[in-house]
């Protein structure tokens, strides 16, 4: 019987032709050497690729009119494309992205006055069934490849004209437990921090996840990595286990014991993601929970008011008592945010925009 962590099978190679975009440079190199090129020219297409975000074959001014010309006919350049966007009020817009097979997946763009933050997916539904989540109500559809995870990014950043050298911060909170798909998001993670790319650096990468002890063993392992968020939301495992299925396989003890063991670089901290339900996870006894939790290793905690949606059956907690935890915390020694999930006006929590999309038909946007 699969049991909830169990992997779906990625699907590869639905196109006839090869497609060049989410490539990395060996792959790049096999391409062009298929074709008879040298194999240096891949690493010239990596970086029209992913530094300049070219995404049609005349554009690559590195390659001879011939070589452009051949590509042109036989290899396909082709990444997910954005089908709906919808903007904030608050600056953010989020985008629904049509991918090869006619799956959506959703991101967000959000700029702030010295970066920008880009919320991604990293499979299309989720298998972790968060009872509070829009996704987890899709149950899971499949994993992404890197290059729609890759694809994802230059698409954003394409869309809204980002100029070069202005930090990138990357999230993974969008459709998705990512490190339920760590195969595919660590190649993605690869080309996405390759300094010759889009040169991301890790530090500015966040994976977050649900709880999956085994994905965090595994992450853990990898000597470059992006840095590591607990999606928490619970402070006993009676009330976890009842609005994340996760805690039933892996409970507090088991994520505790998991994250202490993590290896962290000098002053890295693991961000604990704390969603604030309304008389359900919002009391000072979570609070005082939370931070017995969060002292058994480095940590911060991002408290985050829940973002109401149509059939949640939650609401946030009133601003006095989100004030009140968050001194609790800080006065337990831990570095606390409050965070408003960006986008409330246009459907905010990851999977409405694609939940709704799929009862509406898509506004072409670009
Ligand atoms: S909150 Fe994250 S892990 Fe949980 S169901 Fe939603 S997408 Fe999946």
């Amino acid at each position: 019987m699969p049991q909830l962590w169990d992997l779906p099978a990625p699907e590869a190679g639905r196109a006839a032709r090869p497609n060049a975009a989410g490539l990395d440079t060996a792959g790049l190199k096999a391409l062009v050497s298929a074709l008879g090129e040298p194999a240096w020219r891949g690493g010239q297409i990596f970086e029209g690729l992913y530094r300049q975000r070219w995404t049609r074959w005349e554009q690559f001014s590195s390659l001879s009119k011939a070589l452009r010309t051949r590509l042109e006919a036989e290899v396909d350049l082709s990444w997910p494309t954005i089908v709906q966007s919808q903007a904030s009020e608050d600056g953010s817009t989020k985008h629904a992205f049509e991918l090869a097979d006619g799956k959506q997946v959703e991101g967000v763009y959000m700029p702030y006055d010295d970066r920008v933050t880009l919320c991604l997916s990293s499979q299309v539904g989720c298998a972790m069934g968060c009872t509070f989540c829009a996704t987890g109500q899709m149950g899971i559809i499949r994993n992404l490849t890197a290059a729609e995870i890759v694809g994802q990014v230059v698409a954003m950043l394409n869309h809204h004209g980002h100029p070069e050298g202005r930090p990138v911060n990357l999230v993974f909170m969008g459709m998705g437990e990512p490190l339920h798909n760590l195969d595919h998001l660590m190649a993605a993670f690869a080309i996405l921090s390759d300094p010759k790319g889009l040169a991301i650096p890790p530090r500015r990468v966040t994976v977050s996840t649900s709880g999956l002890v085994s994905g965090i063993e595994r992450l853990g392992g990898f000597p470059k990595r992006p840095r590591l968020a607990l999606s928490l939301n619970a402070t006993t495992d009676a009330h976890r286990s009842a609005i994340m299925p996760v805690n039933r396989v892996w409970n507090l003890e088991a994520l505790a014991a998991a994250l202490a063991a993590f290896p962290l670089q000098s002053g890295e901290r693991i961000t604990l993601e704390y969603v604030l339900l309304k008389g359900v996870t919002d009391s000072p006894e979570d609070g005082r929970r939370l931070a017995a939790f969060a002292r058994r290793f480095p940590a911060k905690v991002n408290l985050i008011p829940f973002n109401p949606h149509e059939g949640s059956g939650f609401q946030p907690p009133e601003e006095s008592r989100i004030a009140a935890l968050c001194r609790l915390l800080s006065e337990a020694g831990l570095p606390v945010s409050v965070r408003r999930s960006r986008g409330q006006d246009v459907a905010g929590a990851c999977g409405q925009l694609v939940r709704e999309g799929q009862t509406r038909k898509p506004k072409a946007e670009n």
